[in-house]
This record gives structure tokens, sequence and C-alpha cells, in this order.
């Protein structure tokens, strides 16, 4: 970590590894052919691109040809759910759940307003979806269920299997967004039977501007974006080779780090978490402590302002969040956090620590120590203080 900075926001997005910034130097100024052109300096770009194709592809286990490259996790949300819609139209309902980031909730909402029925399915207050009440909600008219990998504010992780399975029996397709997954978790598409699947480069240490369409062989999406005949006809508009490249290296370091991530990174924020329930005068952690990302700590701190915390954080340069990056600018309370039924007093004092491989035990130490400090002033101000804590 660069010096004077504690970044604990890789929910939100990532430092772009040293070895892939390597990796994609030379597509800038040497070898910088379009890679559909005939002639032997466009068409030497191809086999680089293929490459990565490979290393995107065995991150999650899926044949190289079911790998489209796009522009964000964004792109890949939207081209899923409307590419799947626009090819059965006469399916008129979709299901999701209450708590996905907003490049799913916002198209759901979209499509809610423009005549199709939508379910959202619930989560309990630790964040877990309601399997059940997904049972109920499919019928024979669901074209689509939507519903995300890992979430991005707790970093709870949905039992995929079991939803991708269900989905399938009822005839239903299947995306996930695994944005917040790929990378952390161990993902294996032969194994689940997710038909499409969406990736953000910026969330795994490539550049931010590249994203992955998984779709599976044999499953009809009309493509969102129309033009040139690039990625297969699937994805229009020429290749951003650099990029390309490099989320291809970000996806093989992440394949190599995954098992030490998943032991190191989890035993930093472990100790985060630990030190700070313990030691502050009233913190707790939001979400099923079992089955989440190994990165991610969602910590309330009761009766104080989450934005604040952030502001005071920052002045010692400790890089935190309040809840998705999309979200944050605006005062709404989390939706994620709400939909759990986390009390509003717990809600606006939260704040999300999310980290990388490139944090180290004195990051952690480095944030309790403030945190302790900033939770002691902002209580001191607070017109609910400490003794409103003790009386509850
Ligand atoms: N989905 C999830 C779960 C996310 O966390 C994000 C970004 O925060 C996105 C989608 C959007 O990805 P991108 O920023 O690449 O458009």
């Amino acid at each position: 970590m660069s010096q004077n900075v504690v970044y604990t926001d890789n929910n939100a997005t990532t430092m772009v590894a040293p070895e892939v910034v390597e990796a994609m130097m030379p597509f800038f100024s040497q070898l910088y052919g379009n890679a559909s052109s005939m002639h032997f300096f466009g068409g030497q770009i191809k086999k680089y691109v293929d490459d990565a194709r490979g290393k995107v592809a065995a991150l999650i286990n899926a044949d190289p040809a079911e790998i489209i490259f796009t522009s964000c996790g964004t792109e890949s949300d939207n081209a899923a759910i409307r590419g799947i819609l626009a090819a059965q139209p006469e399916k008129r309902h979709i299901i999701t759940s209450r708590v996905e980031h907003p490049a799913v909730k916002n198209v759901f909402q979209h499509l809610g307003k423009n005549g199709y029925r939508v379910s959202e399915i619930s989560v309990d207050r630790l964040g877990r979806i309601d399997l059940d009440e997904l049972r109920e909600k499919l019928d024979h008219e669901t074209a689509l269920v939507s519903i995300m990998w890992a979430n991005n504010e707790t970093g709870v992780i949905f039992p995929i299997q079991e939803i991708a399975e269900l989905v399938k029996s009822r005839g239903a397709v299947f995306h996930t967004d695994a944005v917040q997954a790929a990378g952390k978790v161990s993902i294996d598409l032969h194994k689940t039977p997710v038909d499409l699947l969406s990736i953000s480069g910026h969330k795994l240490h490539a550049p931010k501007g590249i994203g992955v369409l998984y779709l599976r062989k044999g499953v009809h999406c009309v493509p969102f974006m129309m033009g040139g005949h690039q990625e297969s006809g699937r994805r229009a508009g020429t290749e951003n080779v650099p990029y390309i490249v490099g989320l291809g290296r970000a996806c093989e370091l992440a394949h190599e780090f995954m098992s030490v991530e998943q032991r190191e990174v989890a035993r930093l924020r472990d100790l985060l978490e630990s030190e700070l329930t313990e030691k502050a005068i009233d913190a707790s952690v939001n979400g099923d402590t079992e089955h989440r990302l190994p990165n991610t700590a969602n910590i309330s701190f009761k009766y104080i302002e989450g934005e604040s915390i952030l502001m005071l954080l920052s002045e010692v340069g400790i890089a935190a969040s309040s809840g998705s990056a999309c979200t944050s600018g605006s005062l709404e309370p989390s939706h994620v956090l709400r939909a759990m039924g986390i009390p509003f007093t717990r809600v606006h004092g939260s704040v999300r620590f999310s980290l990388s491989r490139y944090n180290t035990q004195d990051d952690m130490h480095f944030i309790v120590q403030h945190m302790l400090r900033i939770e002691k002033r902002l209580r001191d101000i607070s017109p609910f203080g400490r003794d409103e804590i003790n009386a509850h």
C-alpha cells in the first residue's frame, strides 16, 4: 500500500496490479492493431485476445467461447437481463432479490414500469436469501431470475448452486451478478448451472472500463450492442485489447492467489472485526459471518453517522465506504441493510471496510486505533452519546 493511504474500499474499486499494468503496456504503443484487421499487424493481435479469453474462462471453469468482453459490470448486467427478455418476449415475469446492486435493481425497476411483473425475494436479518420464497414465486411465466453471487455491501454469499438448480428445474433462465465474487471465491460453471454471469475488471485488480458477460452455450440472448461482428456478433465495438489483456492477467493472478487470499485477507478482516467489536463502545457486524467474502467487513456503530466516520477516517488517510460506491454521495440509507431489517440507528452508522491482498496487519491496527478515537469523539458530540448506549 502506498505511503499515507490505507485503502480499504476494494469493493468500490481496486488498485491495478503492477503485473497487470506491465502486461497491458505493449498494447498501447507497439501492438496497437485492430484485432479484426486482415493484415498481419492487426491479425497478430487476435491471439492475445484469445489468450486472455482463455484465462478469464479458466477462472470460472467455462469454455472460452462462452466469454464475451464488455465495458463494465453494469453493461454485462444490462446486456444479460435485456438480452434474455428480448429473446423470449412472451414471458413477462422476472425475479430478483431485494439486495441487488443498482446495475440490476434499477433495470428491474425500469422493466416493472414497462409491463413486466417483478418479484423481489427477501433476505433475513443476516442478509440470507429466502429460498422458499423463490420456490413459491417461480411460475410458468417466469422468463428470468437474476440474483447476485455475493453482496457488495455485506459480502454475504448466496447459495448459487441451489438457486441455479431450482431456477433451471422450473424452466427459467438464471443470471448472476458475480462482480464481487469473481476472483475472491471459487466459481465452477461446469458444476453450477448458471446461464449468464457478470464480471467487472476493476473489482479484481484490472482497470476500470472492462467487463465480461459469460453466456452459456445454447442460451439465446439478443445482443445489447449492435454494430460490427466482434465477439462473434454478440457484442459489437472494437475490442479494447490492452484492457482485455490486462483482465486476462488479473484473472490469472486471482486464480493463483485465491487460496492464500481466502486465508490471509480473511485473517486481517477477522482481526479488524474482533478488535473493533471488542474495544468500541457499540459496534456490531452486519451480515452472515459464515457465508461471506473473505475481504468484506460491514460494521455498524450505533447512533453515530457513517458519513462523519468516513470523513474523519479520510482525514488520516483511511479510505472506506458507507455503502456501495454508486450510492455514496446520496444520503439515502443502504437498501441492503434496510432489506435485512437492521434498525435505522445502526444503518446510519454503518461502515464497510473491504480489503485486498495489498493490505497488511499494520493497516488493520492503524484503522482500529483511529476508529476507536473517532467513535469516542463522535459520541462525545452526539445527542445520543454513551448514556443511551448503556441504557439499551
Ligand atoms: N454489480 C456489483 C455487485 C457491484 O458491486 C458493482 C460495482 O460496484 C457493479 C455491479 C457495477 O460494476 P461496474 O462498476 O463495472 O459497472
